[in-house]
């Protein structure tokens, strides 16, 4: 054992340097070159643009970049360069069609399979950036898909994962009301406590996640125009899940609808609240103050409205989309930072650019949803200076889609290029 470690420690003095002269005798050089370019911080369109990319960063962007020998030079003719899109809300490891039922009657090796198909999905739709929100029963299966992505076997997004998800017993995500003797297992992680939820988070980052998403609330039901939601942890209870995630220099993300969870979780100091259909003013201001993000989630609640197996399922899931728009325009007024997340899975993979349409349509600018998606993604996804921009420095996943994105937002869904990490993985 020992010698094992001797040798490692000598490799790491001797493989960086090695790594290093390899890899600039065969970097790749490679400038991308269209009629547009998104200045993402401007809100504005450069023409035409450019892109130089040695390796996996970007070393020039703008009107025109330098071209040195040896250069690929990719004409993407009247498209528009913009970075690669990040989705903060999705589930590699659920798909359409077996809703709740997938995750009972499929293996996780079979599921695994079909996350790897998944990422392959996002990823050739433009997302070059993800954080998973739970594998939903896969338990840390999530490790397997992100550290093969990273390692070049499957292609993929970048991912952040939190592995199974926390939730109560007989809570939002538990299999309730199955035969009992069945013992039909819960598609998270039981805690019931500030010491288990303290000892479910270790046992998950000891498993690889990057990071915990607990259910603070659900079910709900709009009763008179209001949405009601039972909270599922105490304030105290969610103090404690941030304080021992910040010991680890991680964050939570929560699952929280509506009051009183969404006070509780932003008061606890959580990273996201992610679907956020109602919040209280006192909410929204602690939101803006301490910098926490609204993830609103609309595309999966339209697909469960247009595809909800009951007609009266399907009344109260567009009702709950009418509030939740509503709401929406008074979050963007109290300052609310918003993060754009889709909860892709059960509707299909590769098609959640429409959560931006949906954030078009509800009253955000298209500049601002743009800003939401790339500059709020990459820092909720703890990847700021990163990933996002077209800038030197940047890690090189660019995208280029027809049309212009300011003007229409639709442009996003027509994705003709994608590049990440300086990979060309669609032309
Ligand atoms: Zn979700």
């Amino acid at each position: 054992m020992q010698k094992v470690i001797v040798s490692l420690c000598l490799l790491a003095f001797v493989a960086p340097a090695m790594a290093q002269s390899q890899s600039q005798a065969t970097e790749k050089v490679v400038v991308l070159h269209a009629t547009h370019l998104l200045d993402v911080e401007a809100g504005a369109l450069v023409s035409p643009g450019e892109v130089l990319v040695r390796g996996n960063r970007i070393v020039e962007a703008g009107r025109a970049v330098s071209r040195p020998t040896g250069a690929e030079v990719v004409d993407l003719g009247g498209a528009t360069l913009m970075p690669g899109l990040i989705d903060v809300h999705v589930h590699l490891f659920l798909h359409p069609g077996a809703e709740d039922l997938q995750t009972v009657v499929e293996s996780v090796p079979e599921r695994v399979i079909l996350a790897e198909q998944a990422a392959k999905a996002d990823l050739m739709a433009g997302y070059t950036a993800e954080r998973d929100m739970g594998t939903e029963g896969a338990g840390s299966a999530d490790t397997a898909i992100r550290n093969a992505i990273n390692k070049g076997i499957i292609p993929g997004p970048r991912m952040r994962i939190s592995g199974n998800a926390v939730d109560i017993l007989g809570g939002h995500e538990d299999a309730n009301h199955f035969n009992p003797a069945q013992h039909i297992s819960s598609n998270a992680s039981y805690a019931n406590n500030a010491a288990e939820l303290v000892e479910v988070i270790r046992q998950q980052i000891k498993e690889g996640a990057d990071f915990i998403k607990i259910y603070e609330s659900g079910r709900d039901k709009l009763v008179e125009g209001r949405l009601q939601t039972p909270w599922q942890f105490t304030r105290e209870q969610l103090q404690a899940a941030v304080a021992e995630t910040a010991r680890v220099g991680t964050t939570v993300g929560v699952h929280c609808t509506g009051e009183p969870g969404a006070l509780w979780a932003a008061q606890a100091g959580v990273a996201s609240i992610d679907h956020a259909y109602q919040l209280s003013p006192e909410t929204m201001k602690l939101m803006h103050d301490k910098q926490i993000y609204a993830v609103p989630t609309f595309a999966i609640a339209e697909y469960f409205a247009e595809g909800a197996a009951s007609i009266g399922t399907a009344e109260s899931d567009t009702a709950l989309q009418i509030l939740h728009a509503a709401e929406f325009k008074k979050q963007l007024a109290a300052g609310v930072p918003i993060a754009v997340g889709s909860d892709v899975g059960p509707f299909p993979h590769g098609t959640q650019a429409r959560e931006l349409e949906l954030m078009v349509q509800y009253g955000m600018p298209a500049a601002d949803v743009l800003k939401a998606d790339l500059l709020n993604g990459a820092k909720l996804l703890g990847w700021a200076g990163e990933i996002g921009q077209l800038k030197p420095g940047f890690l090189a996943d660019v995208i280029a889609v027809d049309g212009n994105p300011l003007e229409n937002i639709s442009a996003v869904k027509a994705v003709r290029f994608v590049m990440k990490d300086g990979v060309v993985y669609r032309r």
